[in-house]
């Protein structure tokens, strides 16, 4: 459940089987979070929040609410541009290269430029988008190697290297950015 709060933005309400108290954190997103026992009615959780602002205000980094909004509205900016050109891309790499992946899944993780499950189903994170091109085709091109060889071993970077004679390069230049949106 999402609380719409005028001082700390869009609050995310998660109701716990397992909690027995009210709990306060800050979200991957920066938003504020609560955690509170399953039974507990809405109008006890906005009485907690009410009564808790000033301890909130002290100890939690809440993003403000028009930094969030901004951002939600370029992640989905970010979003529609990789649901139009990632599979183009893949694609184009697969069909050059002869690789067969199973489905194209979009991610959102932070740590995560892409993964490849060994059903095929590829994963690219939407971030991808904010890179040069040289550095998301290194990504596409890494995740799709992994289709032959499921680990990282010489034979793995021998067959990116074939596909990306500069890999070596792009894979230093990929640590300079956060996948992160
Ligand atoms: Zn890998």
């Amino acid at each position: 459940m999402i609380l719409a709060d005028p001082e700390f933005g869009e609050i995310i309400v998660r109701k716990n089987a397992l909690s027995s108290s009210i709990k306060f954190s800050i979200s991957t997103s920066g938003r504020l979070a609560m955690s509170v026992p399953k039974s507990t009615p809405n109008f006890l959780i906005k009485r907690f929040l009410n009564s808790s602002r000033e301890q909130i205000r002290k100890k939690l980094p809440v993003k403000n609410p028009t930094t969030q909004r901004a951002r939600d509205a370029k992640k989905k900016i970010l979003e529609k541009k990789a649901k139009t050109y990632l599979p183009y891309r893949l694609d184009f790499w697969a069909k050059k290269y002869g690789y067969h992946y199973t489905r194209l899944r979009f991610s959102h993780a932070n740590t995560r430029w892409g993964s490849c499950a060994s059903t095929g189903t590829i994963s690219l994170n939407i971030g991808l988008m904010n890179l040069p091109e040289p550095l998301r085709d290194y990504v596409i091109l890494h995740e799709l190697a992994h289709i032959n060889h499921m680990d990282h071993s010489s034979s793995f970077w021998a067959e990116v290297a074939r596909h990306d004679p500069h890999y070596k390069r792009h894979r230093k230049a990929l640590k300079m950015f956060s996948p992160g949106v």
